[in-house]
């Protein structure tokens, strides 16, 4: 029901308003003869707290608040890939066409285009049972994307028709006639955004999201419906990871959610996205892509709009039975934001100032991802995986919202501004970095890549952690006073890092390693590292093995195409037996 109301007061973006006693927490309301938009907060008796996610400069006490009597929703529907939203899925292009550079206020645009029409591709008959979730038909909405028209959930009963052909998102394409009469269903749908989308059941989290980034896949796996944070200090590579996951993830659909970071940031990404090919069909990442962008100049309550009207596109598109990845950047700025509200709201501060409920705010966001089965009488399979940045304020990740996070999230990317310095990329630091889906996933790698791709990962990793043990000592006594052994395990340690972690985004082959190939690298370094040891107790010099030609070869791998990696192998593996034969040989002729 609508209700109508005054307004007592305004603080920034938020307004007080009077007389709105039957007015719904999270009802959406016009603000003022501008109509601004705004969504219900808090409610105490007949006056309710808004926050209202346009700039609300000039707004005064009288004006009117009228409740829609609606929550916060979103469409849904064909035409939400390739477009650019503002953070209540308002279309940037068309606000922009309609009022200037500088964004009018309560400029109120359909978020899908009413006058496209859309051909519809009916899959099923009248006559034909349906309950909430089936696909009644698809229209094809890029090159790359199927957009699966369903029935939308809670609706059941017998199609009384359907009909192919070119159709707006608003017109009626099927009815299904049900216990409580006829629904008609239109290629479009509505979703409150507050509410997570249906589905019949959450899976375990044991596939891997394949990114053919070396330290993701074989150190810290993301799973398919899983939830990681990567923090973003400056310069440290944000950008580019973030862009290598858009490109190469195993995901059929991106939502990008720019969230208050700086306008010119954002607009790097409007720029760039578009720019980016789709490695898989040459074709731009837009044809697979929803940006919702909220730059640091719009109003900072828009910042929560933007986070919940993006994971709902996503979850849509999950209902598909997609695999969809999310990025959200940044989710500081939006825990900032709700600093800014709670202050106004004047609730009690929690640390540092953040609300109390912020964890459980960001909770309930991350909890929205995972596998799961979908609604339908034929129920697919769909996932949705979030990655969320975090700027914690110079670099510090024991800030309340990095700290909240890793309390959420089973995936910890740490970027390391030192290893960026030391232009070591991705610059994802080893040692601080951690996956908890690793034993969810790690028996996934070991059925269908190789059966020991879990032993050998566990191997790798303890070279690198007695690297940085045995790097202490050195500082501490110099080189010299290692024992060869553990010479030798610095070397194999190097290797690591600079032969398999370090990968380059711009290169041509190296930007993208399929796991076999990864699995093949891994072998090469760990292969080097047993047969020196062993060459070691005969007694072979230290030196001699730190300098064999083949190391060169082993490092150089990572640029060889996927189809030579087999016999590249073969020729590496052949080329170290025979230089430790020969070192061998001379050893003995020394002896002699
Ligand atoms: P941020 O977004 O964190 O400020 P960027 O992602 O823009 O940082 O990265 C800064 C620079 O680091 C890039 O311009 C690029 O030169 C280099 N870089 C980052 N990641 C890689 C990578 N994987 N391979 C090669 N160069 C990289």
């Amino acid at each position: 029901m609508s209700s109508k109301g005054t307004i007592l007061k305004v603080a920034g973006p938020l307004v007080i308003a009077e007389g709105m006693r039957d007015a719904n927490m999270f009802d959406v309301v016009r603000v003022a003869d501008s109509r601004l938009i705004g969504e219900i907060i808090e409610m105490h008796g007949d006056k309710a707290s808004v926050q209202v996610y346009e700039e609300t400069s000039g707004l005064g006490p009288g004006a009117p608040v009228e409740s829609t009597g609606m929550p916060m929703s979103v469409e849904l529907g064909p035409g939400l890939i390739r477009s650019i939203y503002d953070g209540i899925q308002r279309p940037l292009d068309v606000i922009k066409a309609k009022s200037g550079q500088r964004l009018e206020r309560g400029v109120e645009v359909p978020s899908l285009s009413r006058d496209t029409r859309w051909h519809f591709e009916p899959v099923m008959q009248a006559g034909d049972k349906v309950e909430g979730g089936d696909i009644i038909g698809t229209v094809q909405e890029t090159d790359i994307v199927a957009h699966k028209i369903m029935v939308p959930p809670g609706v059941a009963g017998t199609l009384k028709s359907i009909t192919g052909g070119d159709y707006t998102v608003e017109e009626t394409v099927a009815v299904v006639e049900t216990d409580k009469g006829e629904v008609p269903v239109a290629l479009m749908q509505r979703w409150p955004v507050r509410r997570g989308r249906p589905y019949k059941q959450k899976l375990s989290p044991d596939v891997p999201l394949v990114t053919g980034q070396r330290v993701i896949d074989t150190l810290f796996p993301l799973a398919k419906g899983g939830t990681a944070a990567v923090p973003g200090p400056f310069g440290s590579g944000k950008t580019v990871v973030q862009h290598q996951l858009a490109k190469w993830a195993d995901a059929d659909i991106v939502v990008y959610i720019g969230c208050g970071e700086r306008g010119n940031e954002m607009t790097d990404v409007l720029l760039e996205f578009p720019e980016l090919k789709d490695p898989k069909t040459g074709k731009s990442l837009m044809e697979r892509t929803v940006l919702i962008a909220n730059t640091s100049d719009m109003p900072v309550a828009a910042r929560e709009a933007s986070v919940y009207t993006g994971i709902t596109i996503a979850e849509y598109f999950r209902d598909m039975g997609y695999s969809v990845a999310l990025m959200a950047d940044s989710t500081s700025r939006w825990a900032e934001a709700m600093r800014e509200m709670s202050g106004r709201l004047e609730e009690m501060p929690g640390e540092e100032g953040y609300p109390a409920y912020l964890g459980s705010r960001l909770a309930q966001f991350y909890e929205r991802a995972g596998r799961v089965t979908t609604l339908g009488s034929t129920p697919r399979e769909g996932a949705l995986s979030v990655i969320g940045a975090v700027s914690p304020s110079g670099g510090d990740i024991s800030e309340p919202v990095t700290q909240a996070t890793l309390r959420i999230v089973k995936v910890f990317w740490s970027l390391d501004a030192q290893l960026a310095y030391a232009r070591h990329f991705p610059a994802i630091n080893w040692l601080t970095s951690y996956s908890l889906y690793l034993d969810d996933v790690g028996a996934w790698f070991d059925a269908n890549v190789k059966r020991d791709w879990m032993a050998k990962r566990a191997r790798m990793m303890l070279l690198l952690q007695e690297e940085s043990e045995l790097e202490e000592i050195v500082q501490l006594v110099g080189m010299d006073a290692l024992s060869p052994p553990d010479r030798l395990k610095l070397e194999a340690a190097r290797s690591i890092r600079e032969d398999f972690l370090h990968q380059d985004a711009f290169h041509d082959v190296d930007t993208f390693t399929p796991l076999e190939k990864q699995y093949t690298m891994l072998n090469l370094v760990l292969d080097y590292y047993d047969a020196a040891q062993k060459a070691l107790d005969k007694g072979i010099s230290i030196n001699d093995l730190v300098n064999l030609p083949v190391r060169e070869a082993i490092g150089r791998i990572k640029y060889v195409p996927i189809e030579e990696i087999p016999q590249e192998y073969e020729n590496i593996t052949r080329q170290l037996a025979s230089e430790i034969d020969d070192l061998a040989k001379k050893l003995e002729e020394e002896d002699a």
